[in-house]
């Protein structure tokens, strides 16, 4: 199988299992010369339809700590980054959001942090709780990093339902290109079959336009998704931050992450895609765009608006001088500008 409409259609009809990495890289090789976008965004759009209709889901998220024990060298709050200034939230506050968010509609509350060794899971197993008890109708997703299966365990017994944890690259050889040799592609691998077990609905993903990244590359990506089928899968564009190794590299494109936001939408109709934060800072409708290619799930930030701007992954961040109301509304605007529908709701993965 290798012409491009060939595949499309067959991604379409749900044959997508029987694409090799080879088949689906010269694709994307493909793809590049342009022309076959939207022709792929009509079919996601039409897969997405009759399992979410033009429902999309919002997550609030609370972005609980900026400190960390990694040193990702795509991420602006890695530990060598000297220049950030760090914060973390305490109980109190985090709920404080969450009880804001509940008022707004929000009924998932995102708690993504870097991996910060104040949060045991003494302190974390409180928080999930208190959240879950004040508001029994919400879903509550970590996003803390690699913690050990005990960890996972407990959290989850807290109440825990979610977990985001991208994979960042299926290829053992990039992973080492992207992270300090004291992380492992294994044990991120591990973590997420681990979670899977533990009975959460799984997050993976990756960057695109990373540093190092080939077609040959996304392509594992591809197939791991395909074959790992998570609940959850981000996907949005790199985006340099200036005090990382990777500063002088370009971004991701617009056109790129939509692409593939669609291909994987064909490959795992059920999944629940967001428009990522990422894809509304290298374009000022990125996250439209990205519904349009077959997202179904955006992700305000909830967080209290003095650290908004320290939780910098990457430069140029949006929405970090808005209350966490107005995020909503103009969201809500953007959302039904592309026809979408934000609704209250948990909005679980259909299976
Ligand atoms: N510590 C948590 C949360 C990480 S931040 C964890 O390990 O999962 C969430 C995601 O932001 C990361 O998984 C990464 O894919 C993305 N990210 C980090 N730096 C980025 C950058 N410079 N550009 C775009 N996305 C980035």
């Amino acid at each position: 199988m290798n012409d491009v409409s060939e595949i499309i259609e067959a991604l379409y009809r749900g044959d997508g299992g029987a694409l090799s990495a080879d088949d689906i890289a010269s694709f994307l090789d493909e793809c590049e010369s342009g022309g076959y976008d939207e022709v792929l965004a009509e079919r996601a759009r039409n897969v997405r339809e009759p399992i979410y209709g033009n429902r999309v889901f919002v997550r609030g998220l609370i972005e609980i700590s900026n400190i960390c024990k990694n040193d990702c060298l795509y991420c602006g709050i890695r530990r060598s980054n000297r220049n950030c200034i760090r914060y973390r939230l305490d109980e109190d506050t985090i709920i404080l959001c969450a009880d804001e968010g509940y008022e707004l509609g929000f009924r998932t509350f995102v708690l993504q942090g870097g991996e910060d060794a104040y949060y045991t899971d003494d302190v974390m197993c409180p928080i999930i709780s208190r959240i879950k008890s004040s508001h029994p109708d919400c879903a509550v997703t970590l996003s803390l990093g690699e913690r050990s299966r005990d960890s996972y365990r407990r959290m989850r017994e807290a109440g825990a339902d979610r977990y985001l944890l991208r994979h960042e690259t299926a290829n053992p050889d990039h992973y080492a290109q992207l992270h300090p040799a004291s992380m492992s592609y294994e044990n991120r691998i591990q973590c997420l079959y681990t979670l899977r077990e533990l009975g959460y609905q799984v997050g993976c993903g990756f960057m695109v336009g990373s540093p190092y990244q080939t077609n040959r590359r996304i392509a594992n990506d591809l197939c791991f998704i395909r074959d790992f089928y998570p609940d959850m899968c981000g996907v949005g564009p790199f985006v340099p931050h200036h005090e990382t190794p990777f500063a002088s590299f370009p971004s991701g494109t617009v056109e790129k992450t939509c692409r593939l936001l669609s291909i994987i939408r064909l490959l795992c109709p059920h999944v629940l895609l967001p428009a990522t934060t990422a894809l509304g800072t290298i374009h000022p409708r990125g996250r439209e765009m990205g519904i349009l290619a077959g997202a179904n799930v955006v992700m305000p930030n909830l967080s209290p608006v003095g650290v908004r701007k320290q939780y910098e992954l990457y430069d140029n961040k949006i929405c970090t001088g808005e209350e966490s109301a107005q995020c909503r509304d103009c969201l809500e605007l953007r959302i039904r500008s592309v026809g979408g529908e934000i609704v209250t709701d948990r909005g679980d993965v259909k299976k």
